[in-house]
């Protein structure tokens, strides 16, 4: 399937300058949003995981019918100050400022095989803060996956180590 022709391109946003990859043309078209969550469902399967952690908050729509289809448990990583129990915190470095994100102290035990999704990779920091929630836990990161991945942004080198798949490429 021709993803890029699901995918919306919004120039200008958030920044000037900056390409938007909007996901929202894709998840409403319901042939699309089958072929993305059962291609990333294959990929996974023969991962031998126990539990599925989905980014905070595109993550959470890719990576939960996944898990769905796996009969794997959710656990979300979200952004700092929604989680209620105790939890996990990493920081990291965004363009202005830091990113953190925190996970739930109790929700992946030592010893797990964990997959990550989120909807797009671009420097890697986000989903290199997940992997150290991951670690922080005793957990392993088996796999990271993203439905987009910004090619020029290194992400891929940042994430070096990790076994990094994505659907479409720019
Ligand atoms: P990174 O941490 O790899 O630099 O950025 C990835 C994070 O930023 C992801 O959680 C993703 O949701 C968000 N993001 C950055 N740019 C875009 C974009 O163009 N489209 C979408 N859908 N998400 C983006």
């Amino acid at each position: 399937m021709d993803l890029k022709a699901k995918i919306r391109n919004i120039e200008d946003f958030p920044e000037k300058g900056v390409i938007f990859r909007d996901i929202t043309t894709l998840i409403k078209d319901p042939e699309a949003f089958e072929y993305v969550t059962d291609t990333l469902a294959e990929r996974v399967k023969g991962q031998d995981i126990d539990m599925i952690v989905v980014l905070d908050a595109r993550g959470f729509l890719f990576g939960s019918p996944v898990a769905y289809l796996l009969r794997k448990g959710i656990v979300p990583v979200r952004k700092k100050g929604k989680l209620p129990a105790d939890v996990y915190h990493v920081e990291y470095q965004l363009e202005y400022g830091t990113g953190q994100l925190e996970m739930h102290k109790d929700a992946v035990k030592e010893g797990m095989r964990i997959a990550i999704f989120d909807d797009l990779l671009a420097t890697g920091g986000t989903a290199k803060a997940a992997c150290e929630l991951v670690e922080l836990a005793g957990a392993e990161v088996v796999s990271l996956n993203f439905v987009i991945e910004l090619t020029d942004l290194g992400g891929r080198d940042a994430l070096g180590g990790y076994d990094v798949f994505s659907l479409v490429q720019y």
